[in-house]
């Protein structure tokens, strides 16, 4: 968990493969049902367009969805998931149904300032999810594709200025209370997610170490 722009993609495309889990990301997912302009798709474009929230009924059936494909036997990250209390409190039900528990929430906590300062102008790759803060170009033959897919890089709709304003107001009201269920429960570790995506990584790996998943076979229930 984080607000927008705090690393949460990154970090978890990176622990995902590391541990052989899942990546399930409801933003890419409900990013791809708009370009392919599924009904699922039809129906979020607004609010990804405005920077709110796709409704809980709608974003809770994508989850389970996936989770009955077997996810969560072979292990799962969730990104930018659950985002309100009733997302929280959906899984929690769904994963008691499946016999899952969740071993922690690794929350990034990043000033509002330094997020605003990473959204802006950052590139994204439509296919693989890979990000390319403005400061950052690939380094691949051909610029403006993707390192690792060689897909032409497009500056997300939601990433304007106005939309990560609301995008940051809305982490505040609505997920921030997220947090806080799971710190009541002992499973939220907060972890510094300002510096290099190296040095984050090296944060988040300490708290899982904490968390006592050292290696694959500690993530995979
Ligand atoms: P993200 O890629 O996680 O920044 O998500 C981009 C946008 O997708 C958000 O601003 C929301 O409009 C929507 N979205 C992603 N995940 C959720 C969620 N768990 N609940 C509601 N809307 C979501």
């Amino acid at each position: 968990m984080g607000p927008p722009g705090a690393g949460k993609g990154t970090q978890a495309g990176r622990l995902a493969r590391a541990h052989f889990a899942a990546h399930m990301a409801t933003g890419d997912i409900l990013r791809e049902a708009l370009a392919t302009g599924t009904p699922l798709g039809q129906e979020a474009r607004r609010y990804l367009d405005s920077g709110t929230l796709v409704p809980d009924r709608v974003v809770l059936g994508l989850v389970e969805e996936r989770m009955r494909d077997g996810v969560a036997q072979q292990g799962f990250v969730l990104d930018g998931f659950p985002r309100t209390v009733p997302q929280a409190e959906g899984l929690d039900a769904m994963l008691d149904r499946l016999g899952a528990p969740l071993d922690g929430v690794l929350v990034l906590a990043v000033p509002e300032e330094v997020v605003v300062g990473r959204l802006g102008g950052r590139r994204t790759c439509p296919d693989c999810g890979s990000v390319y803060p403005a400061q950052r170009r690939p380094p691949a033959l051909e610029d403006d594709r993707c390192d690792r897919c060689q897909a032409a890089l497009t500056v997300r709709s939601d990433d304007r200025p106005e939309t990560i304003r609301r995008r940051l107001e809305v982490y505040r009201e609505e997920t921030r209370p997220v947090v806080a269920h799971y710190e009541l429960r002992g499973l939220a570790h907060t972890v510094d997610g300002v510096g290099e995506v190296d040095e984050v990584a090296s944060r988040l790996d300490a708290a899982i170490g904490r968390l006592g998943m050292t290696g694959p076979e500690g993530a995979r229930r």
